[in-house]
């Protein structure tokens, strides 16, 4: 188990003032200036060496993605960080945190992975709906402002970095970088073609990084502590300290920083008080966010909890949001509730993903009436496989790994009901809906 005093986040839990004074004395701000003067080269080369990887979900390799950017940037066609604080997936709610409890340690690290990348700026996108943590970042970054820590000669370094808050307006689809990107334009949030990707241009037509909150704050500790502190934790390839949010079906659902690749059973036991009704009431778990498939009981107990150990099981780490789910789950309408959410949040844009979502969450609805003909689940994984990988983002392969995992695990399940519902055992759609 990790011990206090590796962790990164020590104000998780918002027990001391997310204020300046208070982000000092935990150790935010130490002598940024000398960080800096590490120069652009040796902070990426120590970010790469760290081993950290995206903990927004795509788990890229983060030290690479900023020596992307170029490395002689113009006035006339700068360089920017946007850091995604959007935070939609069903059951992330890690950023969240950061953003209450600790925001400096994100705009220091907003700075010092700027600089590394020598960016202009960095915007901040956060949701819509953090209305709180929103006001609680505007006043961190004034505060920053005031303290000479960013802006004009930030921290005293001789490098001018301007950090920008902008709301989001609730849409799940910003979350994806270049609709993030079109979002802070001004336009309306719809991803775009890449390439071009982002590093060559990106927002305003500049070279651009997105990074989520998480891999941004972690930098200034990572720089501080050494790579070599940071890699050792988790296995090989997925290193260091992650931020793990578990809900659903235990004692005590939480937000708790662990090493990377703790066990799903250890994981559960130290930080959750066990499985609701114990270990035998497990059903399975969606380990990642909602876009991930889920993995059943039986294979994710032991798994390591991490991109590869996750990856192994058919599923995959996304933002390390746990979804547990005991048998009390009626666990059909439980992803047809998911292939809602996909179709409410599609921008529309390709067809595969505007009509498939539509489609797909209208035949789960049958499906967990049970009002469907056995051989449609065979036609859903048809369906599912047209829209995975056809679309311009990552919302169509979201919405259908839920139902290829459903079909993948539970498929008798769903034969069950269909069956029940012939016998006239399962109530018809219409009076489910009553
Ligand atoms: Fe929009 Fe869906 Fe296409 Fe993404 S996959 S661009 S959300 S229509």
């Amino acid at each position: 188990m990790l011990q206090d005093k590796d962790r990164i986040f020590t104000n998780l839990y918002g027990y001391q003032s997310w204020h300046l004074d208070a982000a000092r004395a935990r150790g935010a701000w130490d002598n940024t200036k000398a960080l800096l003067e590490l120069g652009q080269d040796t902070i990426i080369d120590r970010i790469k060496a760290s081993g950290l990887r995206g903990r927004g979900g795509a788990g890229f390799p983060t030290g690479m993605k900023w020596s992307f950017m170029p490395k002689n940037p113009t006035p006339e066609r700068p360089s920017f960080l946007v850091i995604n604080a959007d935070e939609s997936e069903p059951g992330s709610c890690k950023d969240r945190e950061i953003i209450r409890h600790d925001p400096h340690l994100l705009i220091e690290g907003a700075l010092v992975a700027g600089f590394a990348m020598r960016a202009r700026a960095a915007y901040i996108y956060i949701r819509g709906e953090y209305i709180r943590e929103a006001e609680t970042l505007f006043a961190a970054v004034a505060e920053a402002y005031a303290a000479g820590l960013v802006g004009k000669n930030a921290c005293g370094s001789g490098y001018d970095f301007d950090v920008f808050v902008h709301r989001g307006a609730g849409a799940y689809i910003c979350g994806e970088e270049t609709a993030m990107i079109e979002s802070l334009e001004g336009k309306k949030g719809q991803p775009r073609l890449k390439p071009p990707f982002p590093a060559g241009a990106g927002l305003y037509g500049c070279p651009t990084t997105v990074n989520n909150v998480e891999s941004i704050a972690v930098a200034p500790t990572i720089l501080r502590r050494s790579p070599e502190w940071f890699a050792s934790f988790g296995a090989e390839n997925n290193k260091g300290t992650k931020l793990f949010q578990i809900s659903g079906h235990v004692e005590k659902p939480c937000v708790v920083e662990e090493s990377m690749s703790i066990s799903f059973r250890e994981l559960i036991e130290k930080h959750c008080g066990g499985i609701r009704g114990g270990w035998d009431n497990l059903l399975a778990v969606i380990p990642g966010g909602s876009s991930v498939p889920l993995v059943p009981a039986a294979q994710i107990m032991d798994c390591a909890m991490d991109f590869d150990g996750l990856k192994a099981v058919g599923s995959g780490l996304g933002t390390a949001a746990v979804i547990v789910m005991d048998k009390s789950t009626d666990i059909v309408r439980a992803i047809s509730r998911l292939s809602y959410f996909y179709k409410h949040e599609s921008c529309g844009q390709c067809t595969p993903c505007r009509e498939g979502t539509g489609w797909m969450w209208r035949v789960m609805e049958r499906m967990r009436t049970g009002d469907a003909d056995i051989s449609e689940i065979d036609t859903l994984h048809q369906v599912t496989k047209q829209v995975e990988g056809h679309t311009i983002c990552a919302l169509g392969d979201a919405a259908a790994w839920p139902i290829q995992g459903l079909i993948k695990h539970f498929r008798p399940e769903m034969e069950r009901r269909i069956n029940e519902r012939r016998s006239g055992g399962l109530e018809t759609m219409q009076e489910a809906a009553e």
